[in-house]
């Protein structure tokens, strides 16, 4: 592969891609629907050219075994790209809508217009599809783009930047690669959107510097996604679906993925037991041997996972798993049963292979207990009790939910996908990435007829009579006071 464009590092480069990007945009050569065409047909073309490489740089951030990485990336991006190709003009196409008696007569309709110049900030757990995912939708909306992915997948980043430089428009869509520095640049610049992906501490730093130049935010965080296990169900095919969510998610560095269940105290040994079971079928006896499981990202966030597993709040708590290599970055799919509310595990997000399993005394207590939390990204049930299931729907806030089923609600495009509070803000996927890149114009257009004098001064009691009636869309009423009745 031929070598790509040399990174702008400086914020004085940060400046000038801006700037560049702005006059390109202002030329209006992405707006064409042409434009839009060909740039998602350059990143179809590189994710099935390139799939080798994609997986190898996955590979080598992650180790993240080939299924996980060509379905939950490779695919996903490729599919991304078919979508908007396949659904582009209609998305494009206005949207008509009724008017009322008042604009009688006249037309409405609703006009979606790209923003601008978009900058999309990237993080490291799926670096190519929470990367690219964003741009499909930047660009099926007619936006020049900046995209800046996460420098803690670095193999990931240099390939993205490397390609798209020699692939995609290079006036109008623009990688930049870097840490805190660029990152800080980049937001001191005007943006027409900024979308980000990442967590919720730096959510603020880009909210902070969006408010300074009023720029729009999507904003993907994560939390903590709780998992109702009730008592009436398939427990192998519950504890096959916790596992495939948790641990075959990249081993839990998902944002979407389970971080604690909660299940009554009579049933926790059982679905330990179906747990471990299912565990030791998918990963053999030494999980630390499988590849089919993916590393921990770095030793910082290896040291960061096992000071939870060293709280004194959990010792003794470890049921399934716990073993270690930080060598090779490793940690076992772990359980842990009956952890207290004030253990470090169940204070912040987990992020990792960690699974901590809270118990009560009655199922419908977790809706409860779940709600002394903050809003997750993603809330799970398994049960076969409707009433059940219908409370947790109506009175859990979450960024989405399944019903006996782990995280899958992200694989279907006609579902937003994003967060509520303190899981984000804004949503994507589908169509609604289109919409997270759109500003929706609503345009009345009308002729000279009708044009009605009462809305002009002198106002006079009569013309307030019929502003009256037409407010009120009663045709007698209108009729009454254009005769004077
Ligand atoms: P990260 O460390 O890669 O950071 C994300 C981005 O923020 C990077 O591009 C990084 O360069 C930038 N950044 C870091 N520090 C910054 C600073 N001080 N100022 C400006 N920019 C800065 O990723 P992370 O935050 O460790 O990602 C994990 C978090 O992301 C978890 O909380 C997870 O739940 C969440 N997440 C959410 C989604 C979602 O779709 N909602 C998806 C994946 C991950």
């Amino acid at each position: 592969m031929a070598p790509g464009p040399v990174v702008d590092r400086t914020a004085q480069n940060v400046e000038r891609v801006s700037q560049d990007l702005r006059s390109v945009y202002s030329s209006g050569k992405t707006k064409s629907v042409e434009w839009r065409v060909s740039q998602l047909k350059s990143l179809l073309r590189i994710t099935t050219h390139y799939e080798k490489d994609i997986l190898e740089a996955l590979r080598s951030d992650l180790n993240k075994p080939e299924l996980e990485a060509f379905s939950h990336e490779v695919y996903g991006v490729s599919s991304s790209c078919e979508l908007a190709l396949k659904e582009l003009h209609r998305w494009m196409m206005p949207e008509k809508v009724k008017t009322s008696m008042i604009n009688f007569p006249s037309t409405g309709e609703i006009v979606s217009e790209p923003l601008g110049v978009v900058l999309v900030i990237s993080t490291w757990n799926y670096p190519f599809k929470l990367s690219l995912d964003p741009v499909i939708g930047a660009i099926a909306a007619g936006n020049a783009v900046v995209l800046k992915p996460s420098e803690v997948a670095p193999a990931t980043s240099s390939l993205m930047s490397n390609l798209l430089g020699e692939y995609m428009d290079p006036s109008a869509v623009k990688v930049v690669e870097g840490g805190v520095p660029e990152t800080t640049a980049l937001l001191e610049q005007k943006w027409d959107k900024i979308f980000y992906t990442g967590n919720s501490k730096i959510g603020r730093i880009i909210l902070t510097a969006a408010a300074k130049h009023l720029t729009p935010v999507v904003l993907e965080l994560g939390g903590k996604c709780p998992v109702v296990v009730d008592s009436n169900i398939d427990l192998k095919v519950a504890a096959r679906r916790i596992i495939s969510g948790k641990w075959a998610c990249n081993s839990g560095q998902t944002c979407v993925s389970p971080d604690y269940i909660v299940t009554t105290k009579e049933y926790a040994l059982k679905l330990v037991d179906a747990l471990s079971c299912e565990l030791e079928n998918f990963y053999g006896k030494d999980p630390l041997l499988s590849n089919d499981l993916s590393s921990i990202i770095n030793s910082r966030h290896f040291d960061r996972l096992t000071k939870l597993l060293d709280d004194e709040k959990v010792s003794g708590k470890v049921v399934i798993g716990g073993q270690r290599d930080r060598d090779k970055l490793k940690i076992a799919p772990t359980v842990l049963l009956d952890v207290s509310q004030d253990s470090l595990v169940m204070n912040e997000e987990i992020f990792g292979p960690l699974l901590p399993i809270v118990t009560v005394a009655k199922i419908e207590e977790s809706i409860g207990l779940i709600n002394t939390k903050e809003k997750p990204l993603a809330a799970y049930m398994f049960t076969n009790d409707k009433k059940l299931k219908e409370e947790f729907i109506r009175s859990v806030s979450a960024g989405g939910m399944c019903i006996n089923e782990i995280a899958l609600h992200l694989a279907e495009h006609t579902l937003p996908f994003g967060g509520v509070g303190e899981s984000g803000m804004g949503a994507y996927h589908g169509k609604f990435s289109f919409d997270a890149f759109s500003h929706k114009k609503p345009v009345l257009q009308r002729g000279f007829n009708g044009d009605v004098a009462a809305r002009y001064p002198p106002y006079t009691p009569w013309k307030l009579k019929f502003l009256k009636a037409m407010l009120s869309g009663n045709i007698l009423s209108i009729l009454r006071a254009l005769i004077g009745w």
